[in-house]
């Protein structure tokens, strides 16, 4: 959907740092994008086309979920819902726990945000091994509304995340494939 000079601006401006933050990581630093806000609005105009007419609510992962998704949700005219790590937002909230390589991680919304039947969609800068963007997704559809769509700046495609969000049956997106 992205023109190729849209993707091939963002893919010159992401920046790939080896080693980080541990040895065997390649670090994808978006932070450049925010230097060129002409850049971060072609990023937004894209991403709502995606998502157009299709979705009630936008929930983004913390943090830099939040850095695009807030710009979604308001051009969209629809509410953003913050996703966030266990311990962060006041109660009540509604957990998913989930594993990780090595131990387990929590994330939460407050309780009422997110309304039964809602359309929504979830949105995160990357999509790496998917584990995070799956909890997410659960933790939508425990509360009663439905994922429709999934939608990242770019993916770790070797990590294979999508695996994980198939039986979700939403649309997913990258701009960069
Ligand atoms: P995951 O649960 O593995 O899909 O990744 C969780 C989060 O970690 C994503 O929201 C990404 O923002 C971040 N992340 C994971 N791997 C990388 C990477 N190589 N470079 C930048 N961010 C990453």
């Amino acid at each position: 959907m992205a023109s190729q000079e849209l993707k091939h601006r963002l893919e010159t401006t992401i920046e790939n740092i080896p080693d980080f933050p541990i040895p065997g990581i390649q670090f994808k630093d978006i932070s450049p994008i925010f230097l060129n806000p002409k850049l971060y609005e072609e990023v937004i105009e894209d991403l709502v086309k995606f998502s157009k007419g299709k979705v009630d609510s936008v929930c983004g992962i913390e943090s830099r979920g939040y850095l695009f998704g807030i710009a979604i949700a308001v051009a969209l005219e629809v509410p953003f819902i913050l996703i966030r790590k266990a311990g962060k937002l006041p109660p009540p909230v509604v957990s998913e726990k989930y594993d990780l390589e090595y131990g387990s991680a929590e994330i939460e919304t407050r309780e009422g945000h997110i309304k039964k039947g809602q359309r929504i969609l979830i949105h995160d800068d990357l999509l790496a091994t998917g584990g995070t963007t799956e909890a997410a997704a659960k933790l939508v559809e425990k509360q009663g509304a439905e994922v429709v769509q999934f939608s990242f700046l770019t993916a770790l495609k070797d990590l294979k995340g999508e695996e994980k969000l198939k039986k979700f049956n939403a649309e997913i997106y990258y701009i960069l494939e």
